[in-house]
């Protein structure tokens, strides 16, 4: 980090705890209620530059902390990226991506996140996970013909430059594919 960079840093994680001199910071399972106090241990909702501070959209917490790199045009920012920041002691990095082990997006606690180096790995971890959970082989991929979990030696698989996973489909499914491709084609000759 720059030394403006950590400046900006050390005014929003405080050494007690505190997130930008206003709140503390205690993360909740999605169990506890959603609830300003739920979410954070207040020490200044009082204050009169108070503005609500969490929000809900889309599954994700979000704290008002206009200050922070990453806020939207709302000035809120999400709040894993802030609990993972802390972990840290230093603000991610561009590319970096906040992962959810358990997958739920609301359950920001510490121990519940994984930072990973950019979307792509993220990408790659969901897609084992879901595989994992799927047939208990999280190397094995889904066929997007038959949408099922199988070894890829049975596939032709595309991947991406990047590494993840483009698509997955049985050779067998192919097969099938392009026979009822060249099944229609013939019967459109027909009609033509
Ligand atoms: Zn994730
Ligand atoms: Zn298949």
């Amino acid at each position: 980090m720059t030394p403006a960079e950590q400046t900006i840093f050390d005014s929003i994680y405080l050494p007690d705890g505190a997130l930008g001199g206003q709140e503390r910071l205690v993360p909740r399972p999605n169990s506890q209620a959603e609830t300003p106090e739920g979410a954070l241990m207040s020490s200044g909702s009082k204050c009169p530059r108070w503005k609500g501070g969490v929000v809900v959209r889309n599954n994700y917490r979000y704290i008002f902390l206009p200050q922070h790199p990453r806020v939207d045009n709302n000035g809120y920012v999400r709040e894993h990226i802030l609990v993972a920041e802390r972990a840290l002691g230093e603000f991610l990095k561009d590319d970096e991506v906040v992962h959810h082990l358990n997958e739920d997006t609301l359950d920001n606690r510490q121990e519940n996140l994984m930072v990973c180096e950019s979307e792509a790995v993220h990408q790659i971890i969901h897609r084992r996970a879901r595989a994992f959970y799927a047939c208990g082989n999280p190397d094995w991929l889904r066929c997007i013909l038959c949408k099922k979990h199988d070894d890829p030696e049975k596939m032709y698989v595309r991947i991406y430059r990047d590494g993840r996973c483009c698509w997955g489909r049985h050779r067998k499914c192919h097969a099938e594919s392009e026979k009822q491709r060249s099944k229609v084609k013939a019967l459109c000759l027909h009609f033509n």
